[in-house]
């Protein structure tokens, strides 16, 4: 039995913190865990679960509007904001629990209270209370960024947006990335008015051009407005309570609310990181090796503090890896390698690999097969949008380096053909197999 009071102590429990915590304790070490607001983190409590369900009750309006085609009579139908809001806040309620049931049954003491790092092997609870631990784990996730201008405070952010007491008529979204596209798809299904404002003059940055286009077109088909190269100056709040945006280079945009999604920083101030001598990079990370140790020895770090790659799936990787590792004699590296990734706008993307532009920077000769179509239910609804699926190939060996998809159900479909891309598998393997008819899936496998 050690001096320690715990044998690992973990600050934060979101994805990372819970598995690293209930890994650990089921190889035998004494884990505490502190969490200061809900346990489940930002993917269960206001991210990834809340998300994905605002998205299936959003795509409802497009789903009730093709069934007249398919003989449905559907009449009168109405969206009530607040009823999928509270079965989506019910929901979160209940996987809140189950994280907390899966820790008590591993025997992990939850402390639901702040803990700052006051020594590299001792933490102080809000309390004042201090605990020991051999190794501490800090797995606090980010924060969403808020870039400082005048009227930032009449914003709201993700952290927010799934608690609003009513859907607002006109919406305006600062950011073109992830949380960006996924919301503005969400609040234009439900009818609201949307305008995303971005900094610079792309969405999504980091996708493949060609699937960022596509997505960027079916939205502006669908109503949603762009306004690019317009960073935001002001939010002014009116008598009436709506607010008017003042951009760089474009009109002022009136609004009933805006949504900042301008990226997640590190959440590693006021913990007592740097005091006690953990180095940070220049965006606030915490700095670990492949191992997830920090540059104190007794002091780790796994999921988005460590900005590595800011998904959930990684962050568990990395919380499961530490705790193999340190407690379970099983050493183990995460392989960033081929990350699958999924946007759930409206249609959603899933990628995996390299884009058409980095294969060409990295491998020089590149093939690239594309099939661009209309999947079977839309063109019977008479929708006109048309996916788009891109396969990146490294020309010197036939392998598959990337898969790039954007259309109904691109995600589901992407998680399966990772494991090919994953498992180095090549063009003449794809071919191979023998496409399962009909199905949007099978494009996959008759690309020329
Ligand atoms: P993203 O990093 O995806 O996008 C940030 C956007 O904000 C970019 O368009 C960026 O522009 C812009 N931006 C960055 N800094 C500023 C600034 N100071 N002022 C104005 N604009 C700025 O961040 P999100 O907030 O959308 O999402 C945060 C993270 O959460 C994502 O990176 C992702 O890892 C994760 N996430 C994942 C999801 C999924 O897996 N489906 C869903 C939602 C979130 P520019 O391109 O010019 O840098």
């Amino acid at each position: 039995m050690s001096d320690f009071d715990f044998d690992l102590f973990v600050i934060g429990a979101g994805s990372g913190g819970v598995r690293a915590s209930r890994v650990a304790a089921s190889h035998g070490a004494r884990v505490a865990v502190a969490e200061e607001h809900r346990v489940g983190g930002t993917c269960v409590i206001r991210g990834c679960v809340p998300k994905k369900l605002l998205v299936y009750g959003a795509h409802f309006a497009e789903d009730i509007h093709d069934a007249r085609k398919f003989g449905w009579d559907v009449s009168d139908c109405k969206f009530h904001w607040d009823v999928l809001r509270d079965n989506v806040l019910a929901e979160v309620d209940r996987l809140e629990g189950l994280y907390g049931q899966t820790l008590d049954n591993h025997k992990v003491t939850v402390l639901r209270t702040r803990a700052t790092i006051v020594g590299p092997q001792r933490v102080r609870l809000a309390d004042g209370q201090e605990v020991t631990a051999e190794r501490i784990l800090v797995a606090t996730g980010g924060w969403p960024h808020v870039p400082d201008f005048p009227g930032s405070e009449h914003a709201i952010t993700s952290n927010e947006v799934f608690h609003l007491d009513a859907l607002p008529n006109r919406v305006v979204i600062a950011g073109g990335g992830y949380i960006a596209n996924e919301f503005a798809g969400i609040f234009n299904e439900f009818g609201s008015k949307v305008t995303i404002v971005n900094r610079g003059d792309t969405i999504l940055r980091g996708y493949d051009e060609q699937i960022r286009d596509r997505l960027l077109q079916i939205s502006m088909t669908k109503g949603i407005e762009f306004r690019f190269n317009a960073p935001f100056r002001s939010i002014d709040k009116n008598p009436d309570g709506s607010l008017t945006v003042h951009l760089e280079n474009c009109d002022p945009i009136p609004a009933d609310a805006v949504l900042i999604a301008a990226g997640r920083v590190p959440n590693t101030r006021g913990i007592g990181l740097q005091e006690v001598g953990v180095e940070l990079d220049a965006q606030g990370a915490v700095k670990v090796d492949e191992t997830n140790q920090s540059s104190v020895s007794s002091i780790y770090a796994v999921g988005d503090v460590t900005n590595r790659i800011q998904l959930t799936p990684v962050a568990i990787r990395e919380g499961q890896a530490f705790a193999d590792s340190v407690f379970g004699g099983k050493p183990t590296v995460v392989d960033y390698a081929n990350v699958p990734s999924a946007v759930f706008s409206h249609p959603p993307i899933g990628a995996v690999g390299m884009t058409e532009a980095e294969a060409r920077n990295k491998l020089g000769a590149v093939r690239i097969y594309t099939s661009d179509f209309r999947a079977m239910k839309n063109v019977l609804a008479g929708r006109n949008e048309r996916a788009l699926y891109k396969m990146v190939v490294n020309a010197a060996t036939d392998q598959v380096v990337g898969l790039h998809m954007i259309g109904p159900d691109a995600p589901e479909i992407l998680q399966a053909a990772a494991i090919a891309v994953k498992a180095g598998l090549t063009k003449a393997d794809f071919d191979a197999t023998v496409a399962l008819h009909p199905s949007m899936a099978e494009e996959l496998v008759l690309l020329k």
